[in-house]
């Protein structure tokens, strides 16, 4: 090639000045097109944008018919430029007409061209559009122009991002980075925000993106890289150390990826055309995540994600950009967007700011969407690609009901949402209304209504809910907040802190329930193939009775004088209670030798949450003063699929005969046994199911704050001897039907039961 690299540095200086000229955007964009051209001695180059109908549209060319110009369309996957819009992927031939992809198009006038280099405008792995380069004569394209080509299009890329373009497109061609949006994710907390994005973890805004000193870019860029690779090696090494979210297998991907040669031959490629160094990486990063988004195969998105982050280290290191936002520069209708959090993260937003949360991952039964809902935090998970299809500021609305998600909303959109707010708002006062009302069917039977807690926030709700008592509340939300483990004197202030929040109503505290997806920052990770099924809650405090120890010795202290219920998770055998029961034993000795009070009344209870305990039903009931079925994890492990894997949480139904005969098998021995049970699972908390459950016999349900009222008004409509008998006829027919839902739904409208 001419000119050895001094080419592609003069054409970035050249479209440099281009952008910053006082011109409008046609104008601008044909002087972007004649320039490209003749640096790379090619007749031909021309710039299609794709918008939002699917189509893209030739929006400038030097060489070609430029009557052609915004008239000539195709659809992506239509010629070789919508081949390279669907693929994301560049291409060149010597002779195009021979490809059989080839279409042509008369009023382009294009005929005469042969070669042919066309490279797609990516932004965050996405298509904005094709730039393509022709030549009249038969040549084969260096790897190295195609490099320049996709140098130029970050910078058409930036220009179509920042919306300019859209006043010259033609009638109805709205361009696709601007248009609305409409996701489906799923339900997580319910309720509507209106509001703007905020990036959890923002994206760096890469503003020099023509180099001014190559060299000095090359020397910025292998610094940044060593630095990066000293952190990341350095957190390795810690080993058990490593923080939050950084668990030791992605570190090791990392520093694979640190060491990839063929990874930082790109980088450094990139930074030969011209580019700063940070400007390479987000190049780079753009052909990557389009590469690997295209791929179906689980795996290779997850080692997107990895790569994404390192990319990210690398931007962060070359800009200086923070890592985490600063709470005081988000705005007042914030809705956060993150491709995961742990609940900590979330708690450390001004809650007041914020109108919503949206997730990439994590499902409705993960932890921070527990704590959403504990915090009435709007929130829609498992939105595909959200954080590459939103940019920071862009107006959204998400409802937490349906898991819908629009963003850029059109006006029309915007208003009904805003609607269905307003009508919300009117519900939610009716609730309020409902909130000394006592939960009893039409014909009377009572149920009892309770709260999940696990945060002194949650507290304050319990009085303005009406909830019965708290029925389950999680300590280790507490310890997962926590910079370290809580020492026995900090757990009995916090644990008095809730007794004493809550002065006129029972508390069901439930031992510290960590592993699988629950982890403490400060506690070594274990590396598991299947931690659901691990070394979790129970198994944890009976292997390490000093953590459990010391747990219930502040729960003992905290209810001095005081009825106190204590409850074990993930209980699997008669034994793990009976040991777990003589430790309190010990611990209410320990009281009694100090002279400490010790509770008035003491019951101790289990989790039903391993399916093994209901083949032994008959021997915790011999033993146990109350049970709690915790239907998340229930539900799991009957039908063996992780309730925190997005690909199969969804795919069974809780309504299904298997689940609710298991569920009824539960009341119906607790009832023979004269034990109380209810259930504390996320199903309690929405109406139809609260309905079935009913049904199948439990009296007791506790749930997240804000569904206790729209439960209580299905129940004020209930008729429980019909539901019961709907439920009894159906579960005896075996006649494999998956799932009740649909049946049950026209039950409730049929009966008219608001859901
Ligand atoms: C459950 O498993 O249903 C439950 C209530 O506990 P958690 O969601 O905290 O595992
Ligand atoms: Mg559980």
């Amino acid at each position: 090639m001419r000119g050895a690299l001094a080419g592609p540095r003069l054409l970035l200086r050249r479209l440099r000045e281009a952008m910053a000229e006082p011109i409008g955007a046609q104008a601008r964009l044909d002087k972007i097109v004649v320039h490209i051209a003749s640096n790379m001695v090619a007749e031909v180059c021309s710039v299609y944008v794709l918008r939002a109908d699917g189509r893209l549209e030739l929006f400038a060319t030097e060489g070609l018919n430029r009557e052609a110009v915004h008239l000539t369309t195709m659809r992506a996957g239509e010629g070789l430029v919508g081949l390279i819009a669907e693929s994301a992927e560049p291409l060149a031939l010597a002779d195009a007409q021979s490809h059989p992809a080839f279409s042509y198009k008369p009023e382009t006038g294009e005929e005469i061209y042969h070669s042919f280099l066309g490279v797609p405008i990516l932004r965050g792995g996405n298509t904005l559009g094709v730039l393509v380069v022709q030549n009249r004569a038969r040549r084969t394209y260096s790897e190295e122009e195609v490099e320049v080509l996709q140098t130029t299009s970050m910078l058409l890329a930036e220009m179509i991002a920042s919306g300019e373009l859209q006043s010259v497109a033609s009638a109805g061609g709205d361009i696709a980075l601007r248009r609305p949006l409409t996701l489906k994710g799923s339900p997580v907390a319910d309720g509507v925000g209106l509001g703007y994005v905020v990036m959890h973890e923002p994206r760096v805004i890469v503003k020099q993106l023509v180099a001014e000193d190559l060299k000095q870019e090359e020397k910025r860029l292998e610094e940044a890289i060593a630095e990066v690779r000293a952190s990341i090696d350095k957190l390795v090494d810690r080993g058990d150390q490593v923080g939050p979210g950084e668990h030791r297998e992605v570190l090791e991907t990392f520093r694979m990826f640190a060491h990839d040669q063929g990874w930082l031959r790109r980088l450094r490629e990139a930074v030969q055309t011209g580019l700063t160094a940070e400007a390479a990486v987000e190049r780079v990063q753009n052909d990557a995540r389009a590469k690997l988004q295209r791929r179906p195969d689980p795996y290779m998105r997850d080692r997107l994600h990895d790569l994404d982050d390192l990319a990210n280290r690398l931007l962060h290191q070359l800009t200086g950009q923070p890592f985490v936002r600063a709470n005081d520069d988000l705005p007042d209708n914030a809705i956060l967007v993150a491709r995961t959090m742990g609940p900590a993260a979330l708690l450390d937003y001004d809650r007041e700011k914020l109108r919503g949360l949206l997730l990439e991952e994590g499902g409705a039964s993960s932890h921070v969407a527990i704590v959403a809902r504990a915090l009435g935090i709007t929130a829609v998970g498992e939105v595909a690609n959200i954080i590459d299809l939103v940019e920071q500021g862009d107006a959204v609305i998400i409802d937490g009901g349906t898991g819908e998600v629009h963003v850029r909303p059109p006006a029309d959109v915007e208003a009904a949402y805003a609607e269905k707010a307003r009508l919300r708002a009117r519900r939610q006062e009716q609730y309020r209304k409902l909130r000394d009302v006592p939960a009893i069917t039409r014909d009377g039977v009572k149920i009892d209504l309770h709260m999940n807690a696990g945060l002194l926030i949650d507290l304050p709700n319990v009085a303005e809910t009406g909830a019965t008592s708290i029925g389950l509340f999680r300590t280790e939300l507490q310890f997962m907040v926590a910079p370290q483990f809580p020492r026995m004197s900090t757990q009995l202030g916090f644990y008095q802190s809730v007794l004493n929040a809550v002065p006129d109503r029972p508390v069901t505290f439930r031992t510290l329930d960590i592993g699988g997806d629950k982890i403490l920052p400060y506690m070594p990770t274990m590396e598991e193939e299947n931690p659901a099924l691990g070394w979790r809650a129970i198994r944890i405090g009976l292997d390490r009775p000093g953590l459990l120890r010391s747990q219930l010795r502040a729960m003992l202290r905290a209810g001095a004088g005081r009825a106190l219920r204590i409850m074990f998770p993930m209980v699997a055998t008669v034994k793990e209670f009976d040991d777990a029961k003589a430790m309190v034993e010990r611990e209410l000795k320990h009281l009694d030798r100090h002279h400490y009070e010790p509770p008035s009344d003491l019951k101790l209870g289990i989790m039903v949450e391993v399916p093994s305990v209901l083949w032994q039903l008959d021997e915790f009931l011999a033993r146990v003063d109350f049970l709690s079925v915790g239907s998340n994890d229930l539900v799991q492990y009957l039908f063996a699929a992780d309730r925190d894997n997005k690909r199969v949480s969804g795919r069974f139904d809780p309504l299904s005969p298997p689940i609710l005969r298991a569920l009824k098998f539960i009341t119906d021995k607790a009832r023979a046994a004269g034990t109380p049970v209810t259930l504390c699972g996320e199903i309690g908390g929405r109406p139809l199911e609260a309905m079935v459950l009913i049904g199948l016999g439990y009296r007791g349900l506790s749930m997240t704050g804000s569904s206790i009222g729209p439960v209580k008004a299905a129940i004020l409509e209930l008729n429980v001897a019909e539901i019961e008998a709907f439920l009894t006829r159906r579960l005896a027919e075996h006649d494999g039907t998956e799932s009740l839902r649909a049946e049950l739904r026209r039950f409730a409208e049929t009966n008219g039961i608001p859901l």
